[in-house]
């Protein structure tokens, strides 16, 4: 086992900085890239909010280049996914799905997190023609146009106030009767002209030529006055909340109710020594991939004090 090898879970923002920064500080980052090369990002299309980019880059490319910019500085990038996890004792052992088995002393976990996705398999035929998990990714390219955001929780409602300065219309689609959300966010949708609220509303299809052009609804589905009716839309904007990828480290890591992984602020350690996370697996609010990017070069840095300290 050589000491000087972390090896980083995960291939999005925060997996490649965290490479990138321990493979310029001399040392030999592994990367596990996962099932999803490059993360959630390669599912949207262009990205207009990260910094040195004043027109915006392709999303596939931004990853493309930092992946690059990781193999430069030296880092080994492995097309294989961690199946299990042993973090019951130092050295640390991961199984891949090719039955590899790697022994670490420390590891940055960046798998991020998935959105949940209603599960209707036109989502992923119109995934970036006119379907997105994420207003503030891709709500710029529905100025002047009528979306429909899913879900009433906190995140609904702000993407609803988001995307009401960018889009004519808004629609929020609730299936229960009420809003999940804080009552101040409430108090936001309710007084926003433009956004109108769908309550006790499912959507059971989505529609469109090339595109994205409306959504089939069930208003009071099962219920005597049950009615189904098309809704045009040109945007269909999934918050019905995101899912840490942190599951096969559960057993050992502290995580909070929903599965985000537990760091030690202002640092990345995990409740583990050598063991740390980086990006959405451990972001429950922000979820944005500078942020991820900026935890992923946290992480590197907590690893090789650690390494430098105690190995
Ligand atoms: P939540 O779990 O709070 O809300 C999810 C919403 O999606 C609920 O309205 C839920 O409906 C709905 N939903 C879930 N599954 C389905 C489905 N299959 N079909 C239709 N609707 C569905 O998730 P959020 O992402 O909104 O929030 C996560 C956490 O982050 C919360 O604790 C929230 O408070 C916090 N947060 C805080 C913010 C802030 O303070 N500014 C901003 C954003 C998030 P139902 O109510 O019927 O279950």
């Amino acid at each position: 086992m050589n000491k000087q090898q972390t090896i980083i879970i995960g291939s999005g923002p925060a997996g490649y900085s965290a490479a990138i920064y321990l493979g310029r500080s001399g040392y030999t980052p592994i990367i596990i890239e996962g099932l999803q090369p490059g993360g959630q990002l390669t599912t949207t299309t262009t990205i207009e909010n990260y910094p040195g980019f004043p027109n915006g880059i392709d999303a596939n490319e931004l990853m493309d280049n930092m992946r690059q910019q990781a193999i430069n500085f030296g880092a080994i990038i492995k097309t294989e996914s961690v199946v299990s996890a042993d973090l019951n004792k130092k050295p640390y052992t991961l199984t891949l799905d090719n039955e590899e088995k790697i022994i670490t002393e420390t590891i940055i976990i960046a798998t991020g997190a998935t959105a949940k996705y209603l599960g209707l398999k036109e989502e992923d035929k119109y995934k970036g023609l006119g379907v997105s998990a994420c207003a503030t990714c891709d709500g710029f390219f529905y100025r002047k146009k009528v979306v429909a955001v899913v879900g009433g929780g906190d995140t609904a409602c702000e993407e609803a106030s988001y995307l009401s300065n960018i889009a004519s219309k808004v629609y929020m689609i609730v299936r229960k009767p009420q809003l999940r959300a804080s009552k101040v966010m409430q108090e936001r949708v309710f007084n926003n002209p433009k956004i109108e609220i769908l309550f006790e509303t499912n959507t059971i299809n989505l529609f469109g030529e090339n595109k994205l052009e409306g959504a089939t609804l069930v208003f009071r589905k099962g219920l005597p006055d049950e009615k189904t009716y098309n809704l045009t839309i040109d945007g269909f904007f999934l918050a019905i909340g995101h899912k840490p990828n942190s599951e096969i480290f559960k057993p050992w890591l502290d995580t909070d109710s929903e599965g985000y992984i537990i760091t030690k602020y202002p640092t990345t350690q995990t409740n583990l020594p050598g063991i740390f996370a980086a990006g959405d697996v451990a972001d429950p609010i922000y979820r944005q991939a500078i942020n991820a990017a900026a935890t992923g070069c946290k992480a590197a840095m907590d690893a090789e004090k650690y390494i430098t300290h105690n190995l």
